[in-house]
């Protein structure tokens, strides 16, 4: 037996260890799993090079619990250790390498999480680590080392006989959830689920039946409890996929979920290597909730599933894995942004998502437009936040209109060009956003031989602009935010059946009778005799204006709530009823009444004042 110091400097990480890293103690495990699954993945190796005499044989990994003892046990039967490596690889290589990474992102719990410090993150749970290990080599004498978390190790021959390594840890007092049975499993649950290599806890009773009939047998046999599945189906080859093998994979990640829409199969090897799997799922409208469902693994070792600087932002709704060996992990997160393989991989993800959905959209049109409604919010977010992404997406983002029909974007302007264009040249969009509320206003707009468009999503608003703003001659305006005249403003202006003399009384009534117009003003217009006689009006900008600061949370007085009201002066009501009545309160009334009538169909008489409409109705009845 030998003794030795693990550090040329006296200097001890083991307080650190256990000090500083708090919050990512359960970490250890996956280090452990990952360096039995890389120690066996090399033995697998060699062999197929033919440098390891003889059969393999077995080569699971095994986790075990021994409560009386206090130890968790990980075993493999990969490449093992010789003394001479033991010495290089635990004592200088691994230790060097921990007290390195510990002296720069001490402060940073959540990269030694990602990244982890390897073998000593034991420490972090063990009062004392023994490792008995034997390596493939023949003639190669077993080797036990042991460590009690100071500088001082022991190291001494062994009879262990079998190929592979053994790591005890002793489990220490404020760590001994790590003895459950459950805590672990769920552990090797949530890290080593796709690990290449089986990995066995405990064993578990299989049921099995023999016979038929009345000689029917129960036959229940103890088999290994193996949890995790070595061949995830995105390190297999799409050609050898079923769709059903998307959707139980998928149903595997999440379980009780709806199935998805559809997905996509990542593969690329050059310049970085990426794999993986992008479902994109059915939405609800609880879009928080659905964040975080992209599962980040580095060679099947699960890292995260926080994935904000890989994804770009407008696919964090998808659902997934995306396992790649390139991603920096023992970097800050700020600093991951600017990573040149983490910036690629972005525009590689959005690119395959922007070719998929070009494909569903080519090959069968009539079910990508059934699909378009829940595919819209990521196609639509992708626009506005992605310069590339909106390139391509603008040959497969689709409008819909009130009569459920689906265009591109250059087909839509092409259908109501003809129609929509006004006196600047510029083709307007009409758009409703509540079709209840605006009923009068869809149908006084198809009167006038427009087409409605419907927008009524949460991202519309951006939506629209994104289009004004991207220069395509084309300005959004809202059903209701003009007379239906003046939706697409031509040149033609209608003669009144009124005399300006006639008009200017007009006007006096209604600005003595109508109250609370903000900014808004009262406006005389020769409309059809047969659109309605009193219109309420928003003006698209200031109504922007509102919703914008609204969103922003700012002050909602700043710009007051206001409305245009619109006399249409060839309106019989108008031109022949208002202006022959004799009394002046008779006419205030009556002026009165028909504002009242506008605002009621805006949804904009409440309170008392719709009480008194009430009222004043019921009189005229009687
Ligand atoms: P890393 O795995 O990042 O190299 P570790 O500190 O986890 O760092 O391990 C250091 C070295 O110890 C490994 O590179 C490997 O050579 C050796 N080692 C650790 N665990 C095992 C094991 N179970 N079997 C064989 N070698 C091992």
């Amino acid at each position: 037996m030998s003794k030795g110091n693990i550090s040329v400097q006296a200097e001890n990480i083991f307080p650190i260890i256990k000090k500083f890293l708090y919050s990512d103690h359960e970490i250890f495990l996956r280090e452990l799993v990952s360096n039995a699954v890389d120690a066996t993945t090399k033995i697998k190796t060699l062999a197929l090079k033919g440098e390891v005499k003889g059969e393999l044989g077995d080569t699971k990994i095994e986790i075990k619990i021994n409560k009386d003892a206090g130890t968790l046990h990980i075993l493999d039967k990969g490449i093992g250790m010789s003394e001479e490596e033991v010495n290089k690889y635990l004592n200088q290589v691994a230790f060097s390498s921990a007290e390195e990474f510990l002296e720069k992102y001490k402060d940073d719990a959540s990269i030694i999480g990602h990244f982890g410090l390897g073998f000593y993150s034991s420490f972090m749970v063990a009062d004392k680590v023994e490792v008995i290990t034997k390596s493939y080599q023949q003639d190669a004498p077993g080797v036990r080392w042991e460590c009690d978390g100071n500088p001082e190790y022991t190291i001494e021959q062994n009879d262990r006989t079998e190929r592979g390594t053994e790591i005890i840890l002793h489990i220490n007092d404020d760590n001994l959830e790590y003895l459950e049975e459950s805590r672990i499993r769920e552990l090797l649950n949530k890290y080593c689920k796709f690990l290449p290599v089986e990995i066995k806890f405990g064993t578990r009773t299989e049921t099995t039946y023999e016979g038929e009939g009345d000689t029917k047998q129960e036959i229940k046999t103890e088999v290994d409890d193996i949890i995790n599945n070595p061949h995830p189906i995105w390190k297999l080859k799409p050609s050898d996929l079923t769709d059903e093998d998307y959707k139980k994979f998928y149903n595997e990640l999440h379980p009780f979920s709806q199935p998805p829409l559809f997905w996509i199969h990542l593969n690329i090897d050059y310049p970085f290597n990426l794999t993986g799997i992008l479902y994109f799922p059915k939405l609800t409208n609880n879009f928080e909730v659905q964040k975080n469902k992209i599962q980040l693994f580095s060679n099947q070792v699960f890292i995260t599933d926080d994935v904000k600087e890989i994804v770009p932002e407008f696919l964090m709704l998808l659902h997934g894995v995306i396992d790649s060996p390139d991603i920096p992990l023992n970097v800050s997160r700020s600093y991951l942004q600017s990573d040149s393989n983490v910036k690629k991989i972005n525009t590689y993800i959005s690119k395959k998502v922007a070719e998929k959905l070009q494909s569903l959209f080519t090959a069968d049109r009539k079910a990508y437009e059934e699909k378009w409604k829940e595919v819209s919010t990521f196609v639509k977010y992708g626009m506005i936040s992605d310069e590339k992404f909106n390139e391509k997406a603008s040959s497969f983002a689709l409008l819909k209109n009130l009569e459920n029909e689906y265009y591109t974007l250059d087909e839509y302007k092409e259908k109501v060009k003809a129609t929509q264009t006004d006196k600047h040249n510029k083709v307007i969009y009409i758009y409703a956003n509540d079709i209840n509320t605006q009923h009068s206003y869809i149908k006084a707009a198809k009167d006038y031989g427009y087409d409605v468009l419907e927008m009524d999503t949460i991202i519309d608003n951006h939506y629209m602009q994104h289009i004004e703003y991207k220069g395509n001659e084309v300005t959004f305006v809202r059903v209701d935010s003009e007379t239906p005249d003046n939706l697409v403003q031509k040149d033609e202006t209608k003669e009144s059946v009124l005399s300006q003399a006639e008009q200017d009384k007009v006007k006096d009534i209604f600005t003595k009778s109508v109250k609370n117009l903000g900014m808004g003003h009262i406006e005389l217009k020769a409309l059809s005799p047969t659109d309605h006689p009193v219109m309420i009006t928003k003006p698209e900008f200031m109504r922007r204006m509102k919703e914008m600061q609204a969103l922003q949370g700012m002050d909602m007085n700043m710009f007051p709530d206001s409305h245009n009201v619109v006399i249409n002066t060839n309106h019989p009501l108008i031109s022949d009823k208002l202006v022959k009545m004799k009394s002046e309160d008779k006419k205030a009334d009556f002026a009165n009444y028909l504002h009242d009538l506008a605002l009621l169909n805006q949804n904009m008489l409440k309170g008392e004042e719709l009480s008194l409409f009430i009222t004043r109705s019921l009189d005229f009845i009687k």
